[in-house]
Protein backbone atom coordinates (compact mmCIF):
# COMPACT_ATOMS: atom_id res chain seq x y z
CA UNK A 1 0.00 0.00 0.00
CA UNK A 2 1.33 3.32 -1.30
CA UNK A 3 1.60 6.27 1.51
CA UNK A 4 -1.21 8.30 0.26
CA UNK A 5 -3.66 5.31 0.01
CA UNK A 6 -2.43 4.70 4.09
CA UNK A 7 -3.42 8.57 5.20
CA UNK A 8 -6.56 8.03 3.16
CA UNK A 9 -7.27 4.52 5.51
CA UNK A 10 -6.32 6.31 8.29
CA UNK A 11 -8.56 9.48 7.48
CA UNK A 12 -11.95 6.84 6.75
CA UNK A 13 -13.39 6.54 10.01
CA UNK A 14 -12.95 10.81 10.58
CA UNK A 15 -14.20 11.12 6.94
CA UNK A 16 -17.07 9.16 7.70
CA UNK A 17 -18.33 10.89 10.94
CA UNK A 18 -17.77 14.54 9.27
CA UNK A 19 -20.84 13.29 6.53
CA UNK A 20 -22.85 11.66 8.77
CA UNK A 21 -22.46 15.01 11.71
CA UNK A 22 -23.47 17.16 8.58
CA UNK A 23 -21.38 19.83 6.96
CA UNK A 24 -20.92 23.02 9.37
CA UNK A 25 -23.07 21.12 12.36
CA UNK A 26 -21.14 21.25 15.50
CA UNK A 27 -21.46 17.37 16.76
CA UNK A 28 -24.05 16.94 19.30
CA UNK A 29 -21.68 16.01 22.38
CA UNK A 30 -22.28 13.27 24.58
CA UNK A 31 -22.93 13.37 28.53
CA UNK A 32 -19.80 12.96 29.50
CA UNK A 33 -18.06 15.81 27.27
CA UNK A 34 -21.01 18.09 28.54
CA UNK A 35 -19.85 20.83 30.69
CA UNK A 36 -20.89 21.58 34.44
CA UNK A 37 -24.01 23.07 35.51
CA UNK A 38 -24.60 27.12 34.99
CA UNK A 39 -27.65 29.03 35.49
CA UNK A 40 -28.26 32.28 33.58
CA UNK A 41 -30.71 34.42 34.64
CA UNK A 42 -32.26 38.34 33.05
CA UNK A 43 -34.32 40.56 34.95
CA UNK A 44 -35.19 42.50 31.04
CA UNK A 45 -33.51 44.90 29.03
CA UNK A 46 -34.10 48.19 28.65
CA UNK A 47 -33.56 52.17 29.00
CA UNK A 48 -31.92 51.57 32.92
CA UNK A 49 -29.41 54.68 33.56
CA UNK A 50 -27.21 54.44 36.12
CA UNK A 51 -27.71 58.12 36.80
CA UNK A 52 -31.04 57.54 37.77
CA UNK A 53 -30.77 54.43 39.86
CA UNK A 54 -30.72 55.06 43.59
CA UNK A 55 -28.52 52.88 45.62
CA UNK A 56 -30.96 51.29 47.45
CA UNK A 57 -32.88 50.38 44.38
CA UNK A 58 -29.96 49.00 42.43
CA UNK A 59 -29.42 46.63 45.50
CA UNK A 60 -32.52 45.31 45.74
CA UNK A 61 -32.41 44.16 42.00
CA UNK A 62 -28.57 42.28 43.00
CA UNK A 63 -30.25 40.51 46.19
CA UNK A 64 -33.14 39.36 44.27
CA UNK A 65 -31.14 38.03 41.15
CA UNK A 66 -28.51 36.41 43.70
CA UNK A 67 -31.44 35.26 45.19
CA UNK A 68 -32.51 33.50 42.27
CA UNK A 69 -29.92 32.10 41.44
CA UNK A 70 -29.38 30.19 44.39
CA UNK A 71 -32.90 28.65 44.29
CA UNK A 72 -31.98 27.62 40.55
CA UNK A 73 -28.16 26.43 41.30
CA UNK A 74 -29.43 24.59 44.37
CA UNK A 75 -31.65 22.27 42.61
CA UNK A 76 -28.61 22.00 39.91
CA UNK A 77 -25.79 21.24 42.27
CA UNK A 78 -28.15 18.18 44.03
CA UNK A 79 -28.70 16.86 40.51
CA UNK A 80 -31.97 18.52 39.99
CA UNK A 81 -32.92 18.71 36.33
CA UNK A 82 -33.07 22.33 34.45
CA UNK A 83 -36.61 22.15 34.22
CA UNK A 84 -36.61 22.57 37.24
CA UNK A 85 -33.94 25.07 37.90
CA UNK A 86 -35.33 27.40 35.80
CA UNK A 87 -38.73 27.22 36.86
CA UNK A 88 -37.49 27.45 40.47
CA UNK A 89 -35.40 30.84 39.91
CA UNK A 90 -38.67 32.13 37.63
CA UNK A 91 -40.83 31.81 40.97
CA UNK A 92 -38.61 34.18 42.72
CA UNK A 93 -38.66 36.74 40.72
CA UNK A 94 -42.46 36.13 39.67
CA UNK A 95 -43.13 37.02 43.29
CA UNK A 96 -40.99 39.97 43.56
CA UNK A 97 -43.08 43.32 42.29
CA UNK A 98 -39.49 44.54 41.10
CA UNK A 99 -40.19 42.56 38.16
CA UNK A 100 -42.24 42.96 34.55
CA UNK A 101 -43.79 39.13 35.61
CA UNK A 102 -46.06 37.36 37.86
CA UNK A 103 -46.69 40.18 40.82
CA UNK A 104 -45.11 43.58 39.62
CA UNK A 105 -46.63 42.83 35.87
CA UNK A 106 -47.22 45.54 33.94
CA UNK A 107 -50.44 47.37 32.64
CA UNK A 108 -52.49 46.86 29.63
CA UNK A 109 -54.06 50.11 27.73
CA UNK A 110 -57.69 49.20 29.54
CA UNK A 111 -55.69 49.24 32.84
CA UNK A 112 -55.63 45.32 33.66
CA UNK A 113 -52.45 43.16 34.15
CA UNK A 114 -52.31 40.27 30.97
CA UNK A 115 -49.53 37.73 31.65
CA UNK A 116 -47.77 35.10 29.23
CA UNK A 117 -44.84 32.29 30.07
CA UNK A 118 -43.28 29.48 28.46
CA UNK A 119 -40.80 27.04 29.55
CA UNK A 120 -39.32 24.39 26.71
CA UNK A 121 -36.88 21.38 27.44
CA UNK A 122 -33.67 21.09 25.61
CA UNK A 123 -33.84 17.37 25.83
CA UNK A 124 -37.02 16.65 24.28
CA UNK A 125 -37.79 19.48 22.90
CA UNK A 126 -41.70 19.55 24.86
CA UNK A 127 -42.59 23.17 25.71
CA UNK A 128 -45.63 24.58 27.02
CA UNK A 129 -47.03 28.42 27.10
CA UNK A 130 -49.66 30.59 28.53
CA UNK A 131 -50.19 33.91 27.56
CA UNK A 132 -53.31 36.43 28.43
CA UNK A 133 -53.72 35.21 31.62
CA UNK A 134 -55.06 38.08 34.73
CA UNK A 135 -55.34 35.86 37.76
CA UNK A 136 -52.77 32.96 37.47
CA UNK A 137 -50.60 33.79 40.52
CA UNK A 138 -47.61 32.07 38.93
CA UNK A 139 -47.50 32.02 35.33
CA UNK A 140 -44.23 29.86 34.75
CA UNK A 141 -46.28 26.95 36.36
CA UNK A 142 -49.07 27.04 34.58
CA UNK A 143 -46.86 27.31 31.29
CA UNK A 144 -44.71 23.83 32.85
CA UNK A 145 -48.18 22.15 33.57
CA UNK A 146 -49.12 22.82 30.15
CA UNK A 147 -45.85 21.22 28.95
CA UNK A 148 -46.13 18.53 31.29
CA UNK A 149 -50.36 17.56 31.21
CA UNK A 150 -51.75 18.23 27.67
CA UNK A 151 -50.99 17.56 24.17
CA UNK A 152 -50.67 21.57 23.11
CA UNK A 153 -48.21 23.99 23.63
CA UNK A 154 -49.94 27.30 23.90
CA UNK A 155 -53.03 27.67 25.80
CA UNK A 156 -54.85 31.16 25.94
CA UNK A 157 -56.66 33.53 28.21
CA UNK A 158 -59.92 32.17 29.74
CA UNK A 159 -58.69 28.27 28.46
CA UNK A 160 -55.29 29.08 29.69
CA UNK A 161 -57.00 29.93 33.48
CA UNK A 162 -59.81 26.58 33.29
CA UNK A 163 -57.10 24.53 32.60
CA UNK A 164 -54.88 25.78 35.71
CA UNK A 165 -58.01 25.89 38.32
CA UNK A 166 -58.10 22.22 36.60
CA UNK A 167 -54.59 21.68 37.69
CA UNK A 168 -54.63 22.98 41.44
CA UNK A 169 -52.61 25.84 40.75
CA UNK A 170 -52.78 29.17 43.09
CA UNK A 171 -54.67 32.55 41.78
CA UNK A 172 -54.35 35.95 43.20
CA UNK A 173 -56.99 38.92 42.97
CA UNK A 174 -56.02 41.52 40.31
CA UNK A 175 -54.99 44.24 43.13
CA UNK A 176 -52.25 41.24 43.97
CA UNK A 177 -50.48 42.45 40.66
CA UNK A 178 -50.96 46.03 41.22
CA UNK A 179 -47.86 47.64 42.03
CA UNK A 180 -47.99 51.73 42.22
CA UNK A 181 -45.08 52.48 39.75
CA UNK A 182 -46.13 50.12 36.88
CA UNK A 183 -49.56 52.09 37.43
CA UNK A 184 -47.87 55.33 37.01
CA UNK A 185 -45.76 54.42 33.88
CA UNK A 186 -49.17 53.51 32.20
CA UNK A 187 -50.35 56.65 32.62
CA UNK A 188 -46.98 58.08 31.36
CA UNK A 189 -47.43 55.99 28.17
CA UNK A 190 -50.67 57.34 27.67
CA UNK A 191 -49.51 60.65 27.90
CA UNK A 192 -47.33 60.52 25.75
CA UNK A 193 -49.31 58.38 22.92
CA UNK A 194 -51.80 61.53 22.98
CA UNK A 195 -48.94 63.43 22.25
CA UNK A 196 -48.51 63.81 17.94
CA UNK A 197 -45.57 61.62 17.21
CA UNK A 198 -45.23 58.68 20.11
CA UNK A 199 -41.78 57.42 19.97
CA UNK A 200 -42.85 54.21 19.38
CA UNK A 201 -46.58 52.52 19.02
CA UNK A 202 -46.25 51.11 22.77
CA UNK A 203 -44.24 52.13 25.40
CA UNK A 204 -41.74 48.90 26.15
CA UNK A 205 -39.29 50.76 28.51
CA UNK A 206 -40.82 49.26 31.78
CA UNK A 207 -38.21 46.42 31.01
CA UNK A 208 -38.70 43.97 33.76
CA UNK A 209 -39.22 40.61 32.21
CA UNK A 210 -37.71 37.90 33.08
CA UNK A 211 -36.02 34.89 31.98
CA UNK A 212 -33.25 32.00 32.97
CA UNK A 213 -31.64 29.12 31.09
CA UNK A 214 -30.11 26.18 32.72
CA UNK A 215 -27.32 23.21 32.26
CA UNK A 216 -28.29 20.33 34.43
CA UNK A 217 -25.53 17.75 35.32
CA UNK A 218 -27.33 15.28 33.25
CA UNK A 219 -26.26 17.30 30.33
CA UNK A 220 -29.84 18.89 29.47
CA UNK A 221 -31.09 22.10 29.25
CA UNK A 222 -33.98 24.01 29.63
CA UNK A 223 -35.66 27.55 29.26
CA UNK A 224 -37.94 29.68 30.84
CA UNK A 225 -39.60 33.68 30.35
CA UNK A 226 -42.21 35.02 32.43
CA UNK A 227 -43.51 38.89 31.52
CA UNK A 228 -46.79 40.87 31.96
CA UNK A 229 -45.37 42.35 28.67
CA UNK A 230 -45.82 46.08 27.41
CA UNK A 231 -47.14 48.93 29.08
CA UNK A 232 -50.09 50.51 27.53
CA UNK A 233 -50.40 47.58 25.57
CA UNK A 234 -53.94 46.60 23.56
CA UNK A 235 -56.03 44.05 25.95
CA UNK A 236 -55.55 40.80 23.80
CA UNK A 237 -51.68 41.48 22.79
CA UNK A 238 -49.07 38.75 22.81
CA UNK A 239 -45.36 39.13 23.05
CA UNK A 240 -42.73 37.18 21.97
CA UNK A 241 -42.32 35.27 25.49
CA UNK A 242 -44.94 32.88 25.21
CA UNK A 243 -44.26 32.20 21.45
CA UNK A 244 -41.59 28.94 21.07
CA UNK A 245 -38.68 30.13 18.72
CA UNK A 246 -39.46 34.07 19.59
CA UNK A 247 -38.64 34.80 23.35
CA UNK A 248 -37.94 31.35 24.73
CA UNK A 249 -35.97 28.08 22.98
CA UNK A 250 -34.21 25.33 24.52
CA UNK A 251 -32.59 22.16 22.09
CA UNK A 252 -29.68 20.28 23.49
CA UNK A 253 -28.42 20.05 20.35
CA UNK A 254 -27.32 23.99 20.32
CA UNK A 255 -28.44 25.83 22.70
CA UNK A 256 -31.48 27.62 25.49
CA UNK A 257 -32.17 31.02 25.15
CA UNK A 258 -34.46 33.58 27.20
CA UNK A 259 -35.29 37.15 25.71
CA UNK A 260 -36.37 40.16 26.54
CA UNK A 261 -37.02 43.38 24.85
CA UNK A 262 -39.75 44.54 22.26
CA UNK A 263 -41.95 41.75 21.57
CA UNK A 264 -43.14 42.30 18.14
CA UNK A 265 -39.68 42.39 16.79
CA UNK A 266 -38.24 39.34 18.77
CA UNK A 267 -41.08 37.29 16.77
CA UNK A 268 -40.84 38.52 13.41
CA UNK A 269 -37.58 37.51 13.71
CA UNK A 270 -37.53 34.61 15.74
CA UNK A 271 -34.96 35.59 17.84
CA UNK A 272 -34.67 32.91 19.91
CA UNK A 273 -34.75 29.94 17.12
CA UNK A 274 -32.23 32.05 15.06
CA UNK A 275 -29.48 31.66 17.73
CA UNK A 276 -29.93 28.36 17.43
CA UNK A 277 -30.26 27.90 13.77
CA UNK A 278 -26.80 30.05 13.65
CA UNK A 279 -25.41 27.12 15.88
CA UNK A 280 -26.90 24.22 13.94
CA UNK A 281 -27.03 25.16 10.63
CA UNK A 282 -23.88 27.96 9.96
CA UNK A 283 -21.71 25.84 12.62
CA UNK A 284 -21.43 29.33 15.11
CA UNK A 285 -20.31 28.97 18.20
CA UNK A 286 -22.83 30.08 21.17
CA UNK A 287 -21.56 33.69 21.45
CA UNK A 288 -21.16 34.55 18.18
CA UNK A 289 -25.02 33.44 17.32
CA UNK A 290 -26.14 35.24 20.14
CA UNK A 291 -24.16 38.59 19.30
CA UNK A 292 -24.88 38.00 15.73
CA UNK A 293 -28.90 38.65 16.17
CA UNK A 294 -28.56 40.87 19.02
CA UNK A 295 -26.33 43.24 17.25
CA UNK A 296 -26.93 42.54 14.02
CA UNK A 297 -30.22 41.38 12.84
CA UNK A 298 -32.34 42.63 15.82
CA UNK A 299 -30.43 46.41 15.07
CA UNK A 300 -30.92 45.90 11.14
CA UNK A 301 -34.87 45.76 12.00
CA UNK A 302 -35.23 48.44 14.83
CA UNK A 303 -35.85 45.98 17.68
CA UNK A 304 -34.02 46.50 20.89
CA UNK A 305 -33.32 44.11 23.69
CA UNK A 306 -31.36 41.27 24.94
CA UNK A 307 -31.23 37.68 25.39
CA UNK A 308 -29.66 34.96 27.41
CA UNK A 309 -27.93 32.23 25.87
CA UNK A 310 -26.57 29.06 27.07
CA UNK A 311 -25.06 25.64 25.57
CA UNK A 312 -24.07 22.21 26.53
CA UNK A 313 -20.40 23.17 27.28
CA UNK A 314 -21.78 25.40 29.71
CA UNK A 315 -20.53 28.30 27.04
CA UNK A 316 -23.22 31.78 27.88
CA UNK A 317 -23.37 35.04 26.52
CA UNK A 318 -25.70 38.16 27.57
CA UNK A 319 -25.89 40.18 25.05
CA UNK A 320 -27.91 43.25 24.53
CA UNK A 321 -28.36 46.42 22.27
CA UNK A 322 -30.03 48.59 25.13
CA UNK A 323 -28.62 51.09 28.29
CA UNK A 324 -28.93 48.18 30.22
CA UNK A 325 -30.36 44.75 31.40
CA UNK A 326 -30.42 43.44 34.75
CA UNK A 327 -28.54 39.78 34.72
CA UNK A 328 -26.58 37.40 36.38
CA UNK A 329 -25.08 33.94 36.87
CA UNK A 330 -23.83 30.91 38.64
CA UNK A 331 -21.66 27.96 37.75
CA UNK A 332 -20.60 25.08 39.33
CA UNK A 333 -18.10 27.17 42.51
CA UNK A 334 -21.37 28.68 43.36
CA UNK A 335 -20.78 32.24 43.14
CA UNK A 336 -23.75 34.37 41.90
CA UNK A 337 -22.42 37.20 39.95
CA UNK A 338 -25.56 40.10 38.44
CA UNK A 339 -24.60 43.02 36.55
CA UNK A 340 -27.02 45.63 34.95
CA UNK A 341 -24.67 48.12 33.63
CA UNK A 342 -23.03 47.39 29.54
CA UNK A 343 -19.31 48.04 31.13
CA UNK A 344 -19.03 45.56 34.17
N1 LIG B 1 -40.56 40.92 25.41
C1 LIG B 1 -41.63 41.34 26.26
C2 LIG B 1 -42.88 41.52 25.41
O1 LIG B 1 -42.78 42.09 24.36
C3 LIG B 1 -41.35 42.61 26.99
C4 LIG B 1 -39.98 42.74 27.64
O2 LIG B 1 -39.16 41.88 27.51
O3 LIG B 1 -39.73 43.77 28.30
O4 LIG B 1 -43.93 41.12 25.83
Amino acid sequence: MNLSMKILRGLTPFLIAGILAGCGEPAVKTEEEAGSITLVIHGGAGTIKKEEMTEERERAYREKLTEALLAGFEILETGGTSIDAVEATILIMEDSPLFNAGKGSVFTHQGKNEMDAAIMNGADLQAGAVTSVTTIKNPIRAARAVMEQTKHVLLAGRGAELFAAEHGLEFAPPDYFFTQRRWDALLKAKEKDATPEPERPADWRSFGTVGAVALDSHGNLAAATSTGGLTNKLHGRVGDTPIVGAGTYANNKTCAVSGTGQGEFFMRNLVAYDVSAFMEHGGLPLKEAADKVVHEKLIELGGEGGIIALDRQGNFAMPFNTLGMYRGYIQADGEARTFIYPDE
